[in-house]
């Protein structure tokens, strides 16, 4: 008889968990996983996928008004908020279906509870009244959105969570935060009609991204009419007798929103896990302290994903996951990358990116080239849309090695997905040159850019 249960129990029905359930039960491990709300976790349920579903409602509006240089009379367009949801739901649904049966069909077991951990080889099944136990153990319980309560009246806020289920589409918001989620969600929100403000305590909305990126998409979602305010802060919010907001921002302002929204930061899904019971260590911030190959200091016990918060993006909790799979199950021990990943921001227009910003490259590299355009892209010429596009690369000029790749406009995530290769690969700017150029499309620019823009030696520009 098999000293315990289960070869594999995993905590967390989400991207990274129910991948490595669903590979360890195909390679014929006794695998069990519970999630305590919706298999297919943030990214499915209220994350990446109906955020891209909202990305692209909000988009309509420009769409009809382009329209018309190209000769289309579109009549008077409607959008009724209600409708979006419930196909959004439903689409959601259906996912949440695939995610649980992928795990079923590969021979594991779900159970739909939630999990706690009752000592290194134990796990309490809290809907079920029972325990069962495991050899290994994978967490991978994610984050939540991370709440406010120092904020005066916090409590009538909302966050990512409850903005994929408003009841009514708000007149007008205020979304507190810089991140990519902020950003995307005043975007989101602007699109479809909603006076938007941006209230970010920094310098400059998206920190860590390449600086051209940050400023220009700054000035085009103010063009479009988001207000953005920096350096500022809400200090509190009030409901008023008519049920809407007065949310007092830095400086004494009163702005009047129906809803308020913080995008502020996650927070790992620590608490009430039965850490503590299993002797399992966690930083500062809550999250699970792992090693390079993803092991708590408990050695049956391993972590991935945002509740490790390293890298928070679904691509990152999936690689965690098959690089855990390896480790502890193919005896190939293998560290997942963290280097070099390729990412997006679904803001209008769109940030793809990878690689080192040219901020990060002057600081690590001798003498660093910029090669940059800023155009319209085509498809605005006869629209009459005054956007441009940015697109940027950062050379190391000793070793011509691309560093980095920035794009701002159409299509800029599905463009930093096959960058990665090449940037990840550490091809030359020569390689870029000697590649034949695609016409007419917008990347071509990519492989156009011979001569650099300007040069960055010793921290110092050259033009
Ligand atoms: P999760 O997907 O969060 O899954 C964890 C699961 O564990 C959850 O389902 C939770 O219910 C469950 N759970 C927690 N505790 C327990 C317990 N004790 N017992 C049982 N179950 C438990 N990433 C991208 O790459 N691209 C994007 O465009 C993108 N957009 C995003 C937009 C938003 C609004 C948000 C919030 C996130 C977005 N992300 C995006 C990030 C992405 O969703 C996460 O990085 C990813 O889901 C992390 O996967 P995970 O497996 O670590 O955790």
């Amino acid at each position: 008889m098999a000293a315990y249960d289960y070869d594999l129990f995993v905590i967390g029905g989400g991207s990274g968990g129910v991948r490595a359930a669903r590979v360890a039960a195909a390679l014929g491990k006794r695998v069990g996983i519970a999630e305590e709300y919706r298999f297919g976790g943030t990214c499915v349920i209220r994350g990446c996928v109906p955020k891209k579903l909202f990305v692209y409602a909000s988009q309509f509006p420009e769409h009809f008004e382009d329209a018309a240089g190209y000769g289309w009379t579109v009549p008077q367009a409607r959008f009724d908020w209600p409708t979006l949801i419930a196909n959004k739901d439903r689409e959601i649904a259906r996912l949440e279906g695939i995610y649980r049966n992928n795990v079923q069909g590969a021979g594991g077991e779900t159970f739909q509870t939630r999990a706690v951990l009752v000592d290194r080889h134990t796990v309490r099944l809290e809907a079920e009244g029972r325990t069962i136990t495991a050899d290994q153990i994978l967490v991978a319980t994610g984050g939540r959105p991370a709440l406010h309560p120092a904020l005066p009246g916090h409590e009538h806020c909302i966050t990512s969570n409850e903005a994929f289920h408003l009841a009514e589409l708000p007149k007008a918001i205020m979304i507190e935060g810089g991140g990519y989620i902020a950003v995307e969600f005043a975007n989101i929100f602007h699109g479809l009609g909603v006076a938007t403000t941006l209230v970010y305590r920094g310098t400059e909305i998206l920190s860590r991204f390449d600086m051209d990126l940050r400023r220009t998409l700054h000035e085009t979602m103010e063009t479009k009419g988001i207000r953005i305010l920096c350096h500022s802060i809400s200090e509190k919010v009030e409901k008023r007798p008519d049920g809407r907001l007065d949310v007092t921002v830095t400086g004494g302002e009163v702005l009047t929103v129906d809803q308020v929204m913080l995008a502020i930061g996650r927070t790992p899904n620590t608490e009430g896990l039965g850490l503590e019971a299993a002797g399992i260590e966690t930083g500062v911030t809550g999250a699970i302290e792992v090693d390079a190959y993803s092991r708590t200091n408990i050695d049956n016990i391993w972590a991935i994903g945002d509740v490790t918060n390293r890298v928070q993006l679904t691509p990152v909790a999936i690689h965690e996951a098959m690089c855990f799979i390896e480790t502890a199950f193919k005896d190939n021990p293998t560290r997942p990358d963290h280097e070099t990943i390729a990412t997006a921001v679904f803001s209008q227009p769109e940030i793809g990116t990878v690689g080192l910003s040219e901020d990060e490259a002057v600081k690590r590299f001798d003498e660093v080239e910029i090669y940059r355009a800023t155009f319209r892209p085509m498809r605005h010429t006869l629209s009459g849309r005054q956007e441009k596009m940015l697109m940027k690369l950062v050379v190391d000029a000793k070793s011509r090695k691309v560093l980095g790749a920035h794009i701002l406009g159409p299509d800029a995530g599905e463009m930093a997905q096959l960058l990665g290769i090449p940037i990840k690969a550490e091809l030359t700017k020569d390689d870029f040159d000697r590649t034949m150029a695609v016409h007419p499309t917008a990347a071509e620019e990519l492989v156009t850019m011979y001569k650099p823009t300007y040069r960055v030696k010793n921290g110092k520009r050259i033009d």
